[in-house]
């Protein structure tokens, strides 16, 4: 039997998931934002001016119900501009793509180590992308949410303590960074989880039985990953205690090394 080829890996099908992300939902934001910026800038210099001038513990109302005004049409532009289609599409052109190379890695190492091609009915493999695809939609919708409560509440604050702008437009790209670093774990975590369960399953219709742990060996690792490498764990049984299968821990890199001697027993 000849040596098991190494891991591709998801990497770039998780980059590419990333920029996907980032294009449909916090640069959609973004451009709304940044359109209006002149509009938001204004209201908060009058509301810092408002403020130096009265030298009174209220705050006029006058500029918050302006600012409120402003979101409310900015919320109403950035619904128009985000397309929950587009979304669910990307979602599934990334699974598939995710799916079609833990099928092809599964052959492809086979073909090396057997000298053949293996194929397996597989069942579950649908409903295991439905899945992928309902649940990556609304996490992309919670950062949708998430960074517009963000932009909303950095407004009404600079507003409403008289804030100077060029503070607020400095926070204003934090919370823009923010979003994109939560595209990128989303990316990450969701491409490497559902790598994992497909080809869990894929591995399990072959008749494959067991594997080797195998970390991607570089300084990233946990420790408590990193004492897996090498380990042996059945593809059917629960995995490694407190951490599962490779991929299911939250951002886990890890994969398997399928032991195909299982399959001439
Ligand atoms: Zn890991």
């Amino acid at each position: 039997m000849r040596r098991l080829p190494k891991r591709i890996g998801t990497k770039g099908i998780e980059r590419e998931y990333a920029r996907a992300i980032i294009g449909l939902v916090p640069n959609v934001i973004k451009s709304v934002c940044t359109k209006n910026l002149p509009r938001i800038i204004a209201i908060i210099s009058r509301a810092h001016d408002a403020r130096m001038r009265i030298d009174a513990p209220h705050t006029d109302a006058g500029e918050a119900d302006d600012a409120q005004a402003l979101l409310d049409e900015l919320n109403a532009a950035i619904d128009d501009a985000i397309s929950v289609d587009r979304i669910k599409s990307e979602v599934r052109r990334l699974g598939v793509r995710t799916a079609n190379q833990s099928r092809d890695e599964l052959n492809r190492r086979a073909r090396s180590v057997l000298g053949r091609d293996v194929f397996a009915a597989e069942p579950g493999l649908r409903s295991q992308m439905d899945n992928f695809v309902a649940g990556n939609v609304a996490k992309i919708k919670g950062l949708d949410e998430e960074t517009r409560t963000r932009i909303e509440r950095r407004v009404m604050d600079a507003v409403t303590q008289g804030r100077l702008a060029r503070d607020f437009a400095s926070d204003l790209k934090k919370d823009f960074g923010f979003s994109d670093n939560r595209a990128a774990l989303i990316a990450r975590d969701q491409i490497g989880k559902f790598y994992g369960q497909q080809n869990n399953l894929r591995a399990r219709a072959l008749g494959l039985k067991r594997y080797r742990w195998a970390t991607s060996n570089d300084d990233r690792v946990r420790d408590d990953h990193r004492a897996l490498e090498g380990k042996i764990f059945e593809y059917d049984g629960p995995g490694a205690p407190g951490i599962g299968h490779p991929g299911e821990d939250y951002n886990c890199r890890c994969g398997d090394d399928p032991i195909f001697e299982d399959l001439l027993d």
